[in-house]
């Protein structure tokens, strides 16, 4: 999933600071408009495989299960993306979007020099990428544009969540992270399932054999713009969490609880929580979510 940035990138110091990055949103409404053009490249519409979508942006595709515990990956010296087809089809679906993000931030040059002349601090720089390519994700599977129409009511709840994947029928994971993307005040969205189930088939992580014999870890994750922290993917859920209730008893939840960052701190938050087979779906609202609609008339 990770792109290393090395030393060797071809955008080493080569290229004129184009763009400024120095907010989230800068970065978004970046990442939004090189998704617009891919799309525009691609006939408007996404083809109906990865494969056409692949070539009709200049990048090789490789599906290979053998890439260990990697979902997937990008290399820009081919270009290439390789992904993991025994991934369970929500997961494919947005790591083959997330990898094709890293291919058009590589071919654009702008974020990747503005980092590197700017950002020293290299975690740092690796999470903005990596939260950029979630971001083109989520934009190339659920348009902000329309998820902000229906947020503009809303009460940022499971509902939410529910009406926007019925509107699209896109991934449960692109879905939440748009809603995260979108919203004005300070949230995390982040998926919980087994890291494990990366191999596991369909129906296990789907099905009625969707194992609740061990923690869910942090899969997936995005902070909204005004959200200072972020939830490291890996991070395990406690067993004392709503979220964790929700995914060992299926149901859906919406009440207080803390964000579980991967330091111990515990950061007092709203909790809202949607199971879906063997994920659970989370939106953690350490703000006031005020209507997108509402806050438009006192500002
Ligand atoms: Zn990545």
């Amino acid at each position: 999933m990770a792109r290393a940035i090395s030393s060797s990138s071809p955008h080493s110091g080569t290229r004129p600071i184009v763009f400024e990055f120095a907010t989230h949103s800068a970065v978004d409404r970046h990442v939004r408009s090189l998704v617009a053009a891919a799309r525009e490249t691609l006939g408007g519409s996404l083809p109906g495989t990865r494969r056409q979508v692949a070539e009709g942006l200049g990048v090789g595709l490789r599906e290979d299960s053998r890439i260990g515990r990697l979902i997937g990956m990008y290399d820009y010296s081919g270009p290439t993306i390789t992904i993991n087809p025994t991934l369970w089809r929500d997961r494919v679906e947005f790591t083959f979007y997330h990898e094709i993000t890293h291919h058009l931030l590589e071919l654009d040059g702008s974020l990747i020099s503005y980092l590197q002349d700017h950002v020293k601090d290299s975690p740092s720089h690796q999470r903005t990428i990596e939260r950029a390519c979630n971001v083109g994700a989520a934009e190339f599977l659920v348009p902000h544009a329309s998820v902000r129409t229906l947020a503009e009511q809303s009460n940022w709840d499971a509902d939410l969540i529910r009406c926007v994947h019925g509107s699209f029928g896109a991934s449960w994971i692109a879905t939440l992270l748009q809603i995260a993307s979108i919203a004005p005040h300070s949230c995390i969205a982040v998926v919980f399932g087994l890291e494990e189930d990366s191999h596991c088939s369909e129906e296990t992580i789907w099905g009625t054999n969707a194992r609740l014999s061990i923690s869910p870890v942090v899969l997936n994750s995005l902070s909204s713009n005004s959200m200072k922290y972020w939830l490291a993917r890996g991070t395990l859920l406690p067993s004392d969490h709503p979220l964790f209730h929700s995914w060992m008893e299926g149901i859906d939840i919406d009440e207080h609880g803390y964000i579980p960052y991967k330091s111990g701190k515990r950061q007092p938050c709203r909790c809202v929580g949607l199971r879906r087979g063997g994920i659970v779906l989370g939106l953690l609202h350490a703000g006031t979510p005020v209507p997108i609609g509402q806050r438009r008339l006192f500002s």
